[in-house]
């Protein structure tokens, strides 16, 4: 059976180490904070070479924790690309900040640093580039921009944990380790998944590190003394215990993603009807999703072909941030011409770490035969 993501194998496959994590975090009764979120906090900084991770519940947590650390004030603008998962602008309407959506490179999908360029105002504080799909935005640029206009970089690195950026110095970095903040979510279905909620916040600064773990536990700074008002997101202990397990084997899953990423590659790149995913140089692409764009006007006729194969495919994102209603205030008459083309011709295949050439075969012999017809 062809699965969109197949966490039930993944699971078979690790299933005694998992079970017996699981089960020694049950009998140790310490469900909250305990050893085993602590184990994964010092495993994640060592893997993301970070100096502060601070678990949380999950990714929509993560960032807005971020946001409520930075202070940022009711009307200062944060710069989001209009082609991404709302959490991301989410938690920035739900602060009162204003979210600030610009148009994405068409080849990697990720904000397009020309167009943030040109939205900075003087009430802009802060740059969220997503890591869309598993690829590292343009950072190096980004950065630089940033450093020059005094703003805060957040990196929404829900989609690419285990993805590397070079800097043209040559120095490596992981992506959610490069900005002021980096945050992170271990949701099932992203490649470093829990079996529940999950997330965490990355700093490499110890001010912001202890601003972000006090609010993330009700602005406590010491027990029952509170200074600022916080939010309650913790992971558990139980999660941070599969995390450790899944930790040990992510390079490896990210790995078999890129295999099948090449496989599919390999098939679709003499296909004129199909675009496969652009690869930057200098960043390791860990293809959370792989998403072709389709000549315009058969995405959703091809997504009903390989249905009625027993066949799933995703649209990430059929709609602008934009055009939600939910955001339309923050986008009154807008049109990015490179989120619109997306959001109409995007499809994401089937990708995860357990997908064989078999199954891959009958994916391409189904978009192939879509296009043959
Ligand atoms: C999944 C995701 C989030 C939110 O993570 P949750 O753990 O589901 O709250 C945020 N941003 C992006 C880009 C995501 O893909």
């Amino acid at each position: 059976m062809i699965r969109m993501v197949d966490l039930k194998t993944q699971y078979e496959h690790i299933r005694e180490e998992i079970d017996r994590a699981v089960l020694d975090v049950i009998a140790s009764t310490e469900y909250i904070n305990g050893s085993a979120v602590k184990q994964f906090q010092a495993e994640l900084e060592k893997y993301q070479g970070i100096e502060h991770v601070i678990p949380c519940a999950n990714g929509t947590d993560a960032l807005q924790i971020a946001f409520m650390a930075l202070r940022l004030q009711p009307g200062d603008e944060v710069i989001v690309p209009a082609f991404t998962y709302v959490a991301t602008a989410e938690v920035i309407a739900l602060l009162g900040l204003t979210p600030v959506m610009v148009d994405v490179d068409p080849g990697t999908f990720n904000i397009a640093l020309e167009k943030v360029a040109e939205a900075i105002t003087p009430r802009t504080k802060a740059i969220v580039p997503v890591h869309l799909f598993g690829q590292s935005a343009d950072m190096e640029a980004l950065l630089d921009l940033a450093r020059r206009r005094q703003l805060y970089v957040i990196e929404d690195n829900a989609q690419a944990t285990g993805a590397d950026y070079t800097f043209s110095n040559g120095a490596r970095k992981k992506t959610g380790s490069m900005g002021h903040i980096g945050c992170t979510s271990f949701f099932p279905s992203k490649n470093l998944g829990c079996y529940g909620d999950g997330g965490a916040i990355t700093t490499s600064d110890a001010d912001l590190a202890q601003q972000l773990r006090m609010i993330a536990n009700h602005g406590q700074n010491k027990l029952y003394y509170h200074a600022v008002v916080g939010v309650n997101s913790r992971l558990d202990s139980i999660q941070a215990a599969i995390l450790s397990v899944k930790l040990r084997r992510l390079d490896t899953y990210n790995a078999a993603r890129r295999a099948a990423a090449d496989y599919y590659d390999a098939a679709f790149s003499g296909m004129p009807q199909v675009k496969t995913p652009a690869r930057q140089a200098n960043a390791t692409h860990v293809f959370h999703q792989y998403t072709l764009q389709v000549r315009e006007g058969n995405r959703d006729a091809l997504r009903q072909h390989l249905a009625d194969q027993g066949i799933p495919a995703m649209i990430y994102y059929p709609v602008p941030l934009y055009r939600q209603e939910a955001f339309s205030r923050y986008g009154a008459g807008a049109e990015l011409p490179v989120t619109e083309e997306l959001c109409r011709t995007v499809i994401s295949l089937p990708m995860h770490s357990e997908l064989n050439p078999g199954m891959q075969d009958q994916i391409i012999d189904a978009v192939q035969a879509y296009f043959q017809k």
